[in-house]
This record gives C-alpha cells, structure tokens and sequence, in this order.
C-alpha cells in the first residue's frame, strides 16, 4: 500500500514522479503529493486529498522544477486522508522531505519524546514522527543525513519505505526499506526508485531489489552505494528487468479489470508454458522436482494467504488432498502469523500472494523458515519479496495485474496449484499414469475453456442489469466450488459495494437460509460434478423461500436450466479445474454490476491492491 516514485539525475523530475504516481496508483489513492528541490536550492512541497490527477490539477500553476525530487501516493493508515496527513512530509525547519510506505508502530512513544523537546508536529500521521526524528538526531548530534537516518530508523519498530530528500544535500537521494517495497532503476540520464518496477520500465531495464535494512544512496554524479543500517557496504546485485510498457496500458479496453478478465487465454498459456510436457502426460515444475526429498517426505503442507489467494489455497488444498494425498491446512496469514503454529522441519508452507509484498503473508513465511519449515513461494511478481524470502516456488507469471480486484491472477494462482499437485502426485506415486494425463491435458486446454467462457461476456452484460439496484448477494457452491462462491462475493463486494457472502451451499440452512426473499438473489455454481444432485436439492431449498437463483452449469444442462430464474452455461470441464472456468462468469458479473452503479472498478473505495501494511 501507499506508492513511492522518486528521481535524480539530469531530467526535469516532476514529470517522471507523476508518470510514476500513476502507474502506482493502484496501491493507493486517497492523497498524494511531490516534493522536489529545485535550482535555488529551495525544496517545495505540494500535496493534496484525492487522486493523483487531482495533484496534477492543484500544482498546474506552481514551481515544479528541480531534478531531484520523491512522490506519494497513500493509503491511510494513520489519520484520516485530507491534505495535511498526505506525504511527503517536511522538517521542521523545511529542509528534509520523506515519503513512506508502511506502519511505524512505535510512532506514539518516539512523537512523546520529541515532544519532550519541544519538536511540533502537524499531522495525525505515524511518518511524520521519521522526518521529526531524523531532523532533529541531525541537528542534535551534528551529523550527516545519512547517518541520522540510519540512527533514527534503529530506533523504529515496524514496516517502512522511505524515500528522503534534504535540501542541504542536494545531489543525493536516500531511500532504505524494511518489510516494504522499494525497488531502484539504474538509468542513463538519473536513478529511480519506486515501490514496484512499473514505474521504471520505460526508463530502465537495470534494476536493484534493495533488502530488508538496507539503505541506498542515489547520487547525482556517483554510483549507486547500498549499505546497511550499521553503515556496512551492503551487496549491490543489478538484475535485469522484464516488463514491457505495453503490459502496464489498458490496451484499447475502458478499464484494466476488464482488460486482464479478457487476457486470461494468454496469461494462463503463459502460466502453462514449458510445464505440461511430454505430450500432456507429465508436469514439470523446478521447484518440485528440485525438491523432490522434501516432497517426499513431508509431513504437512500449510497454505498462507490472504484475500483472493486464501480462496486459490482453499481451491489447492483440495488438488493437493486428492492428487498427491498429502494433509493440507490453509491459513489467513494474518492468523497463521500470530498463532504461534506448531511447525515440523518435515513440514512445507505454501505462501501465495500476487504482488509478492503482502506483509501479513511476508511475516508468516519468515516466522514459517524460523521454525525450520520449508517455505516455496506462489508469486507473480518477479523478484518480490515473497518470491526472494522463499526458499523454492513457482511464479505464476500472468504479467502485472493493475485492476485492485484480482482476476487474471486467481486463474494463474488455481492453475499453479492444480500443476503442483500433479506434479506432487507424481513424485510421490499417488496418481496413475491415466488420471495425470486427464488431468494434465485439461490443464493444457483451459485457455480454450476460458475462451468460450468469454462468450458470455453479452449475456451477463445484459443480466447485471437486473441486479443493479440489489443491496445483498449470496453465492453458493460444493466441493472444488465453495471457494469459487466465496471468491464470486469478494470480486463483487470489493468492486460494487454490495453486500455478498460466499457460503458453502449445505451449510446455506444453519443460517443464511433465514435472509432468503425475493430481495436477495442467490447465485450458485453447479457445474456437473460429484456433488450435482446435492446443489440441486440446495437450489430447490432455495425457490422454495421466494428467492431468485442465478446458477453456473455445464453447457447443455437440463435439469438446473428448468429451476433457476437464470442460466450461464460454462463449457465441460474435469472437476478439479472447473473453479477456474466458473471464475470467469463471476468476474463478468461483478464487473458490469459495479459499472452500472457508476463504481471505478480499478479503484475502489478503500482498498489497495499490494497490502503491505498489516
Ligand atoms: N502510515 C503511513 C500513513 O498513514 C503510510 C501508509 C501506507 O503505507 O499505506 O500515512
């Protein structure tokens, strides 16, 4: 959450941070701001409620000059979002400004204690209390930016990016990260950073992950120099990147939700590719073969995850039971973290996460290898966090996903997970040669299957209309499906507003069944599987109560199509992979029902899509 864009070099600055703020406004959106120092040596801070185009608007009259400046763009964690609470955040004495992804924890004894000497302080904000304390360890004891900022983040509990400028250094930029994201891009005409790499792939293909306390140095005439808050020359290890600018553009569609749902043939062959081989009999996976003992001899698998891919380990923890016949627990890793699990060195924990940055699944994987667990990463984003932290994985590679709801990265997670069990089942000798390769070549065909699905698109268009104006959801399903209800609520809910609850279909009658009227419709996912004629009796209980059923069938369905008030019909798939055809109607639906109410379905309200933030 919150995104950080920073520059030096011998380019005007501001356009580069605004560029910049943009393509990391997913993270974040309720304020932003710039600071830059400019040729008088003078630092102006300019900052405002809203979206980044709202900044654009307020500075268009304003000294934005200087080639060397850092950008915001937030989402709240500590006082509410206006202008005041908006970063960079200014020292007393207006030299240093910082921007900051993260929480401080103990900002309110560290604030006490400046307070004490007398340090004011203007905003409600925990960062704020940084570049107080950094000011005035400078100040104090007389030393340099850099060594007052080490000191001051020593003293620091929590999870921080920064990025800093001071005017009395005018041709350095310093940023130092731990348990946020911060990346910096080596370019011909200055240095970058940023929260992610989005920002710097037209400018840069060299880029640096910095670490967890680690602090950088971006000079305007000297090469990059990372050291540690001990002030120990740190590793500087150039990677190269691959993302191309094109990925990051909405591609002709209105909006990027609608975008990465349509691109999901092409992010799952790019999922699949290289993976199912031999002629769709085998699957391979490094990170599984390369492991094979591990596998072998496990005790457990965990599954840490949260949101959306709490729903794809609820979907994997099925394939992994029954492909390769290994206990599976999935956690929230929000839980997982604070639970004080009992953990096996013969055990192995999954950690899915898209962005690779979740703190909550960041801090689980850490607390996981600490107890001597095996930790292997399902990511997407290259080089992340989770995907560094991790001691093997596999990336689902579906590209950069902007939308804040997650879509093409579900399919990709799902269809990660159903390779790995297979592959597990294979190592392991739990699945004969026959059922891998069913299964293996369905996998190969799921582009198509998604294809067909994408059909629909017309069909759900026109039935979102029914279901503008409802206020409640529920969504229903069995087995492999239960969490594909729970993910249809949560892509609706996030996008819409609307209240939806996902709910296993038997478990409708301890409780939901009592919401059941004609006011709230229920959508269930009954593709033609084991459980069929157990989600029909559901759908019965149902329209007995009055309530409207909206069900996902295979094609060519009789029975349901006679019940339910509304039919999509899915193309045929095996069982363990439907979830991840079904998914496609659910996105559809959600997307146009939040588009007719009026909602910003790339930006909803009060979410963020690379939490970083506990
Ligand atoms: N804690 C900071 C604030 O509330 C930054 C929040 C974030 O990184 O999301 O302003």
């Amino acid at each position: 959450m919150c995104g950080i864009v920073g520059f030096i070099g011998s380019s005007e600055a501001y356009p580069i941070l605004i560029k910049g703020l943009h393509r990391l406004e997913y993270r974040g959106y309720d304020s932003a701001g710039v600071a830059m120092i400019n040729p008088d040596n003078r630092v102006n801070v300019y900052k405002t409620r809203g979206k980044v185009a709202d900044l654009e608007e307020y500075v268009a009259d304003k000294d934005v000059s200087g080639t060397i400046g850092i950008a915001h763009t937030r989402w709240a964690t500590h006082g509410e979002p206006n202008s005041t609470n908006a970063h960079p955040h200014v020292s007393g004495n207006g030299k240093i400004a910082l921007v900051h992804n993260g929480t401080i924890e103990n900002y309110a004894v560290l604030k006490q204690a400046l307070v004490n000497h007398g340090v004011q302080f203007s905003s409600d904000t925990d960062t704020e209390v940084l570049v107080k304390l950094i000011e005035y360890i400078k100040e104090t004891t007389n030393s340099s930016t850099v060594d007052a900022i080490r000191s001051a983040l020593k003293t620091v509990i929590g999870a921080f990016a920064i990025a800093v400028i001071d005017r009395d250094n005018p041709d350095q930029l310093i940023a130092a990260r731990k348990s946020s994201p911060l990346v910096i891009g080596l370019g011909e005409t200055g240095s970058y950073l940023a929260s992610d790499a989005t920002p710097l792939v037209e400018y840069t293909d060299r880029v640096v992950y910095l670490r967890d306390d680690e602090l950088a140095i971006l000079s305007r005439h000297e090469p990059l120099q990372v050291i540690n808050l001990d002030n120990e020359p740190a590793n500087v290890d150039i990677q190269t990147l691959r993302m191309s600018v094109s990925e990051l553009e909405k591609g002709g569609y209105p909006h990027f939700m609608l975008k990465e749902i349509f691109e999901q043939p092409r992010t799952l062959r790019d999922c699949i590719r290289g993976r199912v081989v031999n002629n769709n009999t085998e699957i391979k996976l490094s990170g599984i073969m390369d492991n094979a003992e591990a596998f072998k001899n496990v005790g457990r698998i965990v599954i840490v995850a949260c949101g959306t891919s709490w729903h794809a380990a609820l979907i994997g923890k099925r394939l992994i039971q029954d492909l390769g016949k290994i206990a599976v627990e999935v956690e929230y890793a929000s839980e997982f973290r604070y639970s004080n699990p009992v953990l096996n060195t013969n055990d192995i924990v999954i950690a899915i996460s898209q962005s690779g940055e979740t703190a909550d699944t960041l801090a689980a994987i850490k607390l996981a290898r600490s107890k001597g667990a095996m930790v292997y990463g399902v990511v997407n984003a290259v080089g992340s966090s989770i995907a560094r932290e991790s001691d093997t994985g596999t990336y689902i590679h579906v590209g950069p996903e902007i939308g804040v709801a997650s879509t093409k990265a579900f399919t990709g997670q799902v269809t990660v997970l159903a390779m790995m069990a297979l592959a597990i089942g294979q190592l392991r000798g739990t699945l004969s040669k026959e059922d891998t390769a069913v299964i293996a070549s369905s996998i190969q065909k799921l582009p198509d299957y998604i294809e067909e699905t994408l059909k629909l698109d017309p069909l759900i268009k026109e039935l979102s209309q029914t279901y503008t104006y409802v206020h409640n959801f529920l969504y229903l399903g069995r087995g492999y499906n239960y969490p594909t209800a729970l993910e249809g609520a949560l892509k609706l809910k996030e996008i819409s507003y609307i209240h939806a609850e996902g709910y296993p279909a038997a478990e409708m009658k301890h409780g939901p069944i009592a919401l059941i009227d004609r006011e709230l419709p229920t959508v269930v996912i009954a593709p033609h599987d084991d459980l069929y004629e157990k989600v029909i009796s559901n759908i019965q209980q149902v329209k007995a109560r009055g309530g409207e059923v909206i069900a996902i069938v295979t094609r060519g369905d009789k029975t349901i199509s006679g019940i339910a008030d509304h039919i999509i019909e899915m193309p045929k798939v095996i069982e363990q992979l439907s979830p991840i055809v079904a998914a496609i109607p659910l996105q559809l639906l959600a997307y146009h029902i939040a588009i007719k109410k009026g909602c910003n379905v790339d930006m909803p309200r009060n979410l963020a899509k690379s939490v970083t933030v506990e």
